[in-house]
């Protein structure tokens, strides 16, 4: 098997909302397609890969640095032993030339959404969803349903607070029984007045998270970790800077509730300062390292490893995301569970017709690969790409 072609396109994603500290207008996703020889059919195997969502597309990185590595790699270097699929330490190592360590910041979602690519490949060469070819891979056995949190909760320029309750009633219809809304873009009377509007449809605080983004101080942290303790809710998430492994030492210790934080670490060296200074718990705070922000799948795997050479589980990781790619992830490897961005960040955010939602769990079809041709949505920039 060859790479006949690497394409890419920048896809605006859909959206006038907003969390504490970013509205999500402007962003972009880099959606790839990675074209082989290999062949269904008369139809050539492409796999579709995107660089996760929240942040921008990397068309300069991809067309000037990782595309022309990658197709000037031999295929003795890009595929396993056997030679019939991707190996994706070959792929990683071939698009890493060059690059020197650290700093790792936009090539890794670049580099992400080619590797993620090349699994949907190798899904697609063996007919099978993608989450089968993964756990087959990491020796592990696919969960028979993933937990699912509903992701919204963002402030909308107007009637927030009424359109939140609107919001989380619609999820709730849809089968979600777990939500997570945004605070820090408010004062903290208005966020609990959020919270307590969510939690009139979420029920037990155990079933509601709240997302700062990363935005405040120690001295608000420990403020909202005051007003927050009593609700009990699921984890408190991002209260600060997320490479401010000290700072989330304190707020972890100043809250004693569950904090989440990670997704905005884009390396296994970032997740595993994380681990040894920031102060997480095993068995009670959340990691949510997101593979399409962090060099793909397999470096996914590798800080899973290392969470768990710390006594950590892997039921802590929840990636974060919202979409297809990483419900595919936490099925195949038997994550804590995975977000849904069911009304927002389309075309990517969301899973496919096929996947069965009810009970706050979630099922992916059998659709060939990551299954992202099933998704309406995304029709149209599949289409472009081709
Ligand atoms: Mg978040």
């Amino acid at each position: 098997m060859r790479i006949t072609d690497i394409l890419e396109i920048t896809v605006p994603l859909e959206g006038d909302v907003a969390n504490a500290l970013v509205n999500f207008r402007t962003h972009t996703v880099s959606l790839v397609a990675v074209v082989t020889d290999a062949r269904r059919g008369s139809r050539p195997v492409v796999g579709y890969g995107f660089n996760s969502i929240g942040r921008f597309a990397q068309g300069g990185i991809l067309r000037e640095r990782v595309i022309p590595r990658l197709m000037a790699a031999g295929p003795g270097e890009l595929l396993n032993a056997a030679g019939d699929a991707f190996d994706p330490v070959g792929v990683l190592r071939a698009a890493m030339r060059d690059e020197k360590p650290g700093g790792h910041g936009d090539r890794a979602g670049a580099v992400a959404a080619i590797e993620l690519a090349c699994w949907d490949v190798n899904a697609k060469l063996a007919d099978e969803p993608a989450y089968a070819t993964i756990a087959r891979h990491y020796g592990r056995r696919p969960a028979d349903a993933v937990p699912v949190y509903a992701a919204g909760g963002y402030y909308y320029p107007e009637d927030s607070t009424r359109r939140l309750a609107g919001e989380l009633r619609r999820y709730r219809d849809q089968g979600f029984a777990a939500y997570k809304i945004k605070i820090g873009g408010a004062a903290l009377g208005d966020d609990i007045a959020r919270i307590e509007a969510a939690l009139a449809i979420a029920g037990p605080g155990a079933n509601l998270a709240v997302d700062a983004n990363g935005r405040f101080d120690f001295t608000t942290a420990a403020a909202y970790a005051e007003a927050l303790r009593p609700y009990g809710l699921r984890w408190f998430e991002e209260a600060g800077d997320p490479l401010d492994y000290d700072l989330n030492a304190r707020i972890v210790s100043a809250y004693g509730g569950a904090v989440a934080t990670g997704e905005n670490l884009f390396s296994l060296q970032d997740a595993r300062n994380l681990i040894a200074f920031g102060g997480m718990r095993p068995g009670i705070d959340i990691f949510q390292m997101d593979p399409g922000l962090a060099y793909g799948l397999d470096e996914y795997v590798c800080m899973l490893a290392a969470m768990e050479a710390r006594g950590f589980d892997r039921a802590q990781a929840h990636p974060h995301g919202g979409h297809l790619i990483n419900l595919h992830i936490a099925t195949a490897l038997g994550l804590g569970g995975c977000e849904a961005y069911p009304g927002v960040f389309q075309p990517f955010g969301g899973y496919g017709p096929g996947c069965v939602l009810g009970d706050g769990m979630v099922i992916p079809s059998d659709a060939p690969g990551w299954g992202l041709e099933e998704k309406p949505e995304l029709r149209h920039a599949l289409g472009r790409l081709a």
